[in-house]
């Protein structure tokens, strides 16, 4: 009996009904996490069909070798499905839900709005300062002559406080909506899996050859290397603020930080794999609407842009520090990281801790399925 895709059928309908003849026909079981997952299941709840969508990295393996993709008529396109799961499962678990929807269906007047009122707020705080905008300024606590450290630390201390509730009690929800039965599987060697899929991201080298996105005839590994260089950039950075904290809060010792001294060096190197990365991969993103006629979702596009935004700034403040722009350069970089973290749990960001997690869920199950296959014997028994 063929099966049609009918006019009426929901999202959920949708998804349920690909997954099923996925489950049926298995060629595409060998390219990534998804497929021996689904296998696993013979119906597929919502929370499955997310957890399955967070498994998946979007490379279009599956789409470019699919039968049964459109213009046939089981219409079964499988990224495509599994990204708009994603995409929906990230504004169902967020919180508080009516801000998770205004800024995730407006990632681009969100990041104007947050840069422009963290650069007026900037501009406000340092005319209260009595402090010219264009003065040369430098030495020790220059920085806080522009922004008194007490309310760099209170606007970016609660705002981190923001991200990590956020970010982690949508991932706790998640977590709770799946139907994973670990049974005995032991958690440090789900854990050590996860840290050997994550730490090379594997998934992304497309099992040898590359990632078939964009170019589904020329597979790279440019794509693992532009993630590898944001992600390692995007760690850097961070390592680099807190070496300054323990310089500044420990040693005593004031920024602006000499080029040689270790914050500014691995805020160097960081900046530089953030730029590279979050450049190619907007590059790709273009590629992609070129060669595929996918036109980036902005979504895709505003993330990337305000993390390359951020970055930018922060190089271009490290060059001209010593100048009379410091203050407008510190002014619009402080801007640029405000508007980064208020947009970044409602922003693709979440996609990390979320494929954390499908992964952790991934390796706990397939660890319990020689358990599952005895206790089901059992029952027979
Ligand atoms: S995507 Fe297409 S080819 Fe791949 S398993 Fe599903 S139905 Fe089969
Ligand atoms: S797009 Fe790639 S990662 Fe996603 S399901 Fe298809 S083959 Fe797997």
């Amino acid at each position: 009996m063929r099966r049609h895709k009918l006019p009426t059928e929901t999202f959920l309908e949708s998804a349920q009904r690909q997954l099923n003849i996925c489950n049926a026909c298995r060629y595409c079981e060998g390219y990534c996490a998804v497929f021996p997952a689904l296998e696993l299941r013979s119906t597929f709840t919502e929370a499955d069909v997310t957890y399955l969508a967070n498994l998946c990295h979007d490379c279009r393996a599956c789409l470019d070798a699919c039968m049964y993709a459109p213009p046939h008529e089981f219409g079964v396109d499988i990224p495509a499905t599994l990204r708009t799961a994603r995409d929906a499962g990230y504004v169902r678990y967020a919180w508080p839900h009516r801000l998770a929807t205004l800024l995730w269906h407006h990632p681009r007047a969100s990041v104007a709005v947050a840069t422009l009122g963290g650069f007026v707020a900037a501009l406000v705080a340092e005319s209260a300062n009595g402090r010219s905008l264009v003065a040369g300024r430098s030495g020790p606590g220059s920085f806080y002559t522009v922004i008194p450290w007490l309310g760099m630390v209170l606007a970016f201390g609660l705002a981190a406080l923001f991200i990590i509730a956020v970010v982690s009690g949508a991932i706790v929800t998640f977590w709770r909506s799946g139907t994973v039965r670990p049974g005995k599987a032991s958690w440090g060697a789900a854990w050590r899996g996860v840290i050997a899929d994550v730490v090379p991201l594997r998934y992304l080298g497309g099992g040898g050859p590359g990632c078939p996105y964009p170019d589904p005839d020329r597979p790279s590994h440019g794509r693992r290397l532009l993630h590898q260089a944001v992600l390692y950039g995007f760690l850097l950075d961070f390592a680099s603020t807190c070496v300054a904290a323990i310089y500044q809060d420990i040693l005593h010792r004031m920024p602006p930080y000499p080029v040689t001294s270790l914050p500014v060096l691995l805020g160097i190197i960081g900046g530089v794999g953030v730029i590279a990365g979050c450049t190619g991969l907007l590059h790709l993103r273009y590629a992609a609407w070129r060669l595929r006629h996918e036109r980036p979702a902005p979504q895709d596009v505003s993330f990337v842009a305000v993390l390359n935004l951020v970055a930018i700034t922060g190089m271009i403040l490290l060059i001209l520090r010593a100048t009379p722009a410091m203050p407008i350069l510190l002014d619009l970089h402080l801007a640029s990281v405000f508007a980064l973290f208020l947009t970044l749990p409602y922003s693709r960001f979440v996609h990390a801790a979320y494929r954390v997690a499908a992964l952790l869920r991934n390796r706990l199950e397939e660890a319990a399925q020689p358990q599952l296959g005895a206790e089901d014997e059992g029952v027979a028994a």
